[in-house]
């Protein structure tokens, strides 16, 4: 497929790359692509960044059928533009497709695409210290029709977003609260599928927690309502003892790529760490008995957020006096030094754009 390039004739007016914050801007063009049964994806094309027109009946508004994923390219220091993982991201992308009974896509032929398109909006990418470009692949179900099926057409595009550094204001510990009067996703279900009704979902309980002056809801499993699964839209790290837990990919865990870098850096460094269920009841014995040394979230938007309180029924648990933990903070340089080309990447989790 031969992907088609329409320039805009005029072009925005870029914002200060000190005021980007996030999820505000985005870029000159877009990259768009249809579906249609019968004969799959058509039409790659790289356009102005524009509304998407569709009728009110557009399926996707009804039933949700939809899919997106969130990576970020990064200015190097010498001036070079490059990825995170990317492939990771599409192949992620395609797995919460197959959940939603959306068509795959030709990840080799996206990645392409996506790296076309950046190469056009390079000048987008900002440069300031902690600064990115946020990518966000989405694919939406766009027949005309009411009923509950899956359409039989679908439009997939991806649109640019510069972003501000997440921790301007420095690396500060959040409050988060476990609820049990709500969950995120059950087994069986959507919860591992990257697909907008899993925020839907989760935003009665962010809201009950901003009333309770928490950052973050703290999400146990759906069922028994007593193991840790994630946090906010992050996952879940711990340190006891000396060794790091996170909670095991069990069907209702969006399966992060931040969570799988920290996993492969702990066991490149040599520190133990084991993906298990671990219980609510088991962080606060730990805490009580002086073990619980850390405890952080995982995601490509903060890459490491430290987590220094945690609120529990009656119960508030303090962690490393609410300051950031070695560890939080050894695994958010690294990590971030790979991103922005500070050091060598031995993983092959770079992928070169410009
Ligand atoms: C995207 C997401 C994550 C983090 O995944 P990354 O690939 O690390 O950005 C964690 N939990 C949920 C629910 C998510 O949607």
């Amino acid at each position: 497929m031969q992907i088609t390039i329409k320039k805009a004739e005029t072009l925005k007016q870029r914002p200060d790359s000190k005021k980007l914050g996030f999820g505000t801007f985005f870029t000159d063009h877009m990259f768009n692509m249809d579906y249609e049964k019968g004969k799959g994806w058509h039409s790659p094309r790289i356009e102005p960044y524009s509304s998407i027109e569709m009728a009110p009946s557009t399926m996707v508004l009804h039933y949700g059928q939809a899919v997106f994923e969130g990576l970020k390219a990064f200015r190097t220091e010498s001036g070079k533009i490059q990825l995170f993982r990317p492939k990771d991201n599409l192949k992620r992308m395609n797995r919460s497709s197959k959940l939603l009974c959306i068509p795959a896509i030709d990840e080799k032929f996206v990645l392409d695409a996506l790296k076309e398109l950046i190469k056009i909006e390079k000048d987008w990418v900002p440069d300031e210290p902690g600064t990115s470009l946020y990518i966000r692949p989405t694919i939406i179900a766009t027949d005309p029709f009411l009923g509950v099926r899956a359409s039989y057409t679908y439009r997939f595009f991806i649109i640019l977003c510069p972003v501000g550094a997440y921790y301007a204001e420095g690396f500060n510990p959040v409050k988060i609260w476990v609820t049990k009067e709500h969950v995120r996703a059950v087994r069986g279900g959507i919860g591992e599928a990257k697909t907008p009704g899993n925020y839907a979902a989760s935003l009665y309980a962010a809201e009950d927690a901003h009333e309770k002056g928490y950052t973050q809801v703290l999400w146990l499993d759906g069922v028994l309502q007593k193991y840790v699964e994630e946090v906010g839209s992050m996952n879940i790290f711990f340190v006891i003892n000396g060794e790091i837990i996170t909670p095991m990919l069990n069907g209702s865990i969006l399966p992060g790529i931040t969570r799988d870098s920290v996993i492969s850096l702990a066991k490149q460094w040599k520190i133990p760490v084991s993906e298990r269920r671990i219980s609510i009841e088991e962080v606060f014995s730990a805490h009580e008995n002086g073990k619980l040394e850390e405890v952080f979230g995982t995601g490509t938007a903060a890459v490491i957020s430290p987590v220094g309180e945690i609120k529990y029924t009656d119960k508030i648990l303090s962690i490393n006096s609410g300051k950031v933990g070695v560890l939080s903070q050894k695994f958010f340089n690294a990590l971030t030094d790979i991103q922005y080309g500070k050091i060598q990447d031995s993983a092959g989790w770079i992928e070169v754009v410009l």
